[in-house]
């Protein structure tokens, strides 16, 4: 919640909005009064959202907007959805992205049900039907939606990235203390050399989870520029964290399995960072392309 609110939506407005927007939006959302959403994924984009088709036209001062967006974090909570709509031609240079409240007439949001984990957490759909929004609703100029969608990204997966840190670290703590308090053959179960390695695996993996976390919101406070650090973060601590939440029911044995404990919850909970913000893969072709200067990207 914190991290699509504030780190995606929150720091978005503060970054490209106008001194109306922010003045109407940053209060409400950092108090928690209202709570924003980030609509960029679609049906038939994901991976690739400049491909995305959301549409959204003139219509003398104002724009109305058509489409759908799918896997939308707050989606049913959200007062307002940062949309991204396709205003000229193909690709990411026709993308303008809009500030929109949610009882906005046209606009429907539908939750999401039967999720792996995440479960106290709303995960909607959206449908826009020639939603009606005044050009002072646009977020940017026009044409540059995808400068400001990874933008968002590029802050978004520091605090995803964070929040990777904490289950790591939950998955640390719940292991040692199940490990002595178990006892199996005459002994705590933490006397085991093999149980040793799962747990210290953890906390060297959370630690430098921790590190390239702090790095990149370094940079980011500084100011500077931290797209490959963001994203070395976020691939690397949304990796750790599912690793981290495997390792703590192999800790845990059976009891690991059932609800007893929370490791299993971490480990549903887990999963989905290495899928979301960009998946695993996608961050692979950001981290090589900056690194070889040469772009994957199809
Ligand atoms: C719980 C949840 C919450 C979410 N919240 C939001 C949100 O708030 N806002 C939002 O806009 N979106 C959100 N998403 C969407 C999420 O960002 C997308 O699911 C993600 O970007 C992947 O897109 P996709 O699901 O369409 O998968 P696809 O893009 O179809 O990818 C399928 C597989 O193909 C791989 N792949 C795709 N392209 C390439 C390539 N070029 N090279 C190598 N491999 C590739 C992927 O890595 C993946 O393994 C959320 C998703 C979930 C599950």
């Amino acid at each position: 919640v914190v991290s699509v609110n504030v780190g995606l939506v929150g720091k978005t407005i503060k970054r490209w909005g106008t001194e109306e927007q922010r003045e109407e939006w940053i209060p409400k959302l950092g108090s928690g009064e209202a709570l924003g959403c980030y609509a960029l994924t679609e049906p038939d984009s994901g991976s690739d959202p400049a491909s995305l088709t959301t549409r959204a036209e003139r219509d003398g001062d104002d724009w109305l907007i058509s489409g759908s967006k799918i896997f939308i974090t707050l989606g049913t909570w959200a007062k307002v959805a940062l949309v991204f709509a396709r205003t000229g031609g193909e690709g990411a240079r026709g993308i303008t992205c809009f500030l929109v409240p949610t009882d906005s007439e046209g606009f429907e949001a539908r939750p999401i049900k039967g999720k792996l984990g995440l479960r106290a957490q709303d995960t909607g759909e959206l449908f826009l039907e020639r939603v009606r929004v005044p050009d002072s609703a646009r977020l940017g100029a026009e044409g540059d939606g995808f400068k400001v969608a990874m933008s968002a990204l590029d802050n978004g997966r520091i605090s995803l990235a964070a929040g990777c840190v904490g289950i790591a670290r939950g998955c640390l703590d719940a292991s040692v203390a199940y490990a002595k308090e178990r006892t199996q053959f005459g002994q705590p179960i933490a006397r085991f050399q093999l149980v040793q390695e799962l747990i210290a695996d953890i906390g060297v993996e959370l630690e430098a989870a921790r590190l390239l976390t702090w790095r990149a919101g370094a940079l980011a406070d500084a100011g500077d520029r931290h797209t490959l650090e963001s994203s070395v973060a976020k691939y690397y601590a949304s990796e750790v964290s599912v690793r981290a939440a495997n390792a703590a029911v192999q800790v845990h044995g059976g009891y690991g399995y059932v609800d007893e404990y929370p490791v299993g919850k971490y480990l549903r909970d887990a999963r989905v960072t290495t899928l979301y913000e960009g998946t695993s893969q996608v961050q692979k072709l950001i981290i090589g392309r900056a690194l070889t200067g040469e772009s994957a990207f199809a």
